[in-house]
């Protein structure tokens, strides 16, 4: 199976492509701009999109939808809870001062809690897991020796996504982690929404957020000073607070 993963767009977004070598079928995971490089990937590998997939509908995870999906014709997916999301791409856009040319183009079919979407050979688990979005999901699917999570915005490397935007909660982004991720194989490679890779098991003893949940608590609301959220749309220093 090929996996490549590359930031993509204004906020640096993780982009993954998975494709089934043998017979070429591929999906494309939050394309969030930077179609160009995506597309390039893409024929450079002979491949053919079947799927677009989308932990969420933040702008920065979807910007690059419209391009991808008019060069291969892919389905577009993404969790109903996000629609009012996905239908205000261009004031969420407008939050860091881009203007939007373009509606987004309609999803052709709604990702469900425990689905699977099949590519070639292969295909990937739907985990829904609400808190940084209502329709937050993330993906899981086996590489054959080794288990692999697209954990979109809600788990990342040493912290977890804001819970500050519409729709944000951070009781239900602790109870996600919590019942759906901290349950798999510590040996899960984790593939965030953005910044590096990590793994479950490191996640679970090292995640500051997380630790309070781990020993039976309500969850690291308070994380320990000097621990910082990578994650999510953040307004650049000087710009307007984003309201709501
Ligand atoms: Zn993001
Ligand atoms: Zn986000």
């Amino acid at each position: 199976m090929l996996v490549e993963t590359f930031p993509v767009g204004v906020l640096s977004c993780n982009c993954t492509v998975i494709a089934c070598e043998r017979t070429r079928e591929a999906i494309v995971v939050d394309p969030g701009g930077d179609a160009d490089r995506i597309l390039d990937l893409v024929r450079g590998n002979h491949l053919v999109v079947k799927h677009v997939l989308h932990t969420h509908a933040h702008f920065d995870h979807v910007l690059g939808t419209r391009e991808v999906k008019e060069a291969t014709g892919a389905s577009l997916h993404l969790h109903a809870g996000d629609d009012f999301l996905y239908r205000d791409l261009a004031r969420q856009a407008s939050w860091i001062g881009l203007e939007l040319k373009d509606e987004a183009p309609p999803i052709d079919s709604p990702l469900q809690d425990g689905e699977t979407i099949t590519f070639g050979d292969h295909g990937t688990l739907v985990l829904h897991t609400p808190g940084h979005t209502p329709g937050s999901v993330s993906f899981s699917l086996s590489l054959g020796d080794e288990m692999l999570l697209l954990s979109g915005d809600t788990l990342f490397k040493g912290s977890i996504g804001r819970t500050d935007l519409p729709g944000g909660d951070t009781k239900k982004i602790l109870a996600s982690i919590k019942t759906r991720l901290l349950t798999l194989d510590d040996d899960t490679r984790v593939i965030p929404g953005h910044g590096p890779e990590t793994r479950i098991g490191l996640e679970r003893r090292k995640n500051p957020f997380l630790q309070d949940l781990v020993r039976g608590g309500p969850g690291g609301v308070q994380p320990p000073r000097g621990s910082k959220r990578p994650g999510g749309v953040q307004p650049p220093r000087g710009s307007k607070r984003v309201s709501g």
